[in-house]
């Protein structure tokens, strides 16, 4: 059993050139090397390839390098789980700012003035949707350098409509996308927020691993809008939540087709009402988000019938 690793030698093993060299060798060695499963290099084969003077001088720095960051097998070296995450990073420079975008004009209105027409930016290295008329903020997200660095415009747009949707769907299952560690979620008023005077959101939702301490907040007509009954329900109707820009969600909370409100204290239950032409799905959550029933409603002159 290997001892425990500090954050600080962990780290220290990295200030090295020919160290990152060997680290970027394995990986792009690894790519043209694909059969089936993980591709093992051999001494050698790192070797030639790393720009270093002396083969004591290269093995001493594999040494140091292997057990943290690169594993040993019998036939050959591959990359730890420490050893793969790094090398993803440094290998997309998203240790660099993001360049800076300019603005670009997406679809959605705005959350608090109802204006139409977002404009998304670059803003302390975060991605910022805000109202050009009363220039609050409508939504923001974590944009790596490479994400910007690969799409422009409308690109861009989407990259970070998947890289959020992909998120969303895993905290729903309680799983960290940082970390993969536990993830808890609890419904939160939105009273607590400082947005709270404008926000037609009564409900938000509010996640954080317990592991890596990533969080977000969503509000909780979105998040459960996610839930595949809704998609489902969405889709019918002409709706793609999957491919849609969450913060064009806003306007189904301006115009009223989407509610939510609290229906039980003891245990703490919401219901979320998605209406769309004459149809509503209503979709039950308890205190953690984690919805607990769903039911469609069809609206006729009769009065309302029930299915599903
Ligand atoms: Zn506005
Ligand atoms: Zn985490």
């Amino acid at each position: 059993m290997d001892t425990e690793r500090t954050a600080t030698e962990v780290f220290g093993l990295l200030a090295d050139e020919i160290r990152l060299d060997i680290l970027r060798t394995v990986a792009r060695a690894q790519q043209g090397n694909r059969t089936t499963g993980v591709a093992k290099l051999s001494f050698s084969e790192i070797y030639d390839r790393v720009n270093v003077d002396s083969t004591s001088k290269f093995s001493y720095h594999l040494g140091e390098l292997t057990g943290t960051f690169l594993r040993k097998h019998e036939d050959g070296y591959g990359f730890t789980h420490a050893g793969e995450r790094l090398v993803r990073f440094i290998l997309a420079e998203n240790y660099q700012q993001p360049s800076d975008i300019g603005t670009i004009e997406t679809d959605g209105i705005c959350l608090h003035c109802g204006e139409s027409g977002l404009r998304a930016a670059i803003q302390d290295q975060y991605f910022l949707l805000q109202c050009p008329a009363c220039e609050r903020p409508n939504f923001s997200y974590t944009v790596t350098p490479a994400q910007v660095q690969a799409h422009d415009g409308g690109a861009l747009i989407d990259a970070v409509t998947w890289a959020l949707v992909g998120d969303i769907l895993k905290m729903r299952e309680g799983v960290c996308p940082d970390c993969a560690g536990r993830i808890h979620t609890e419904v939160i008023p939105v009273s607590d927020q400082p947005l709270a005077d404008t926000d037609p959101a009564s409900f938000a939702t509010s996640s954080e691993c317990q592991q890596c301490l990533r969080f977000m907040s969503l509000p909780l007509t979105h998040a459960a809008a996610y839930h595949p009954e809704s998609v489902a329900f969405h889709w019918e109707h002409g709706v793609d939540i999957m491919g849609t820009g969450m913060w064009e969600f806003h306007r189904y909370l301006h115009d009223g087709q989407w509610t939510a409100e609290q229906v039980g204290t003891d245990p703490q239950e919401y219901r979320i009402e998605f209406r769309r032409e004459d149809a509503t799905l209503n979709v039950h959550l308890d205190e953690n988000a984690t919805v607990t029933r769903t039911e469609r409603v069809l609206r006729r002159d009769q009065g309302d019938r029930r299915t599903g």
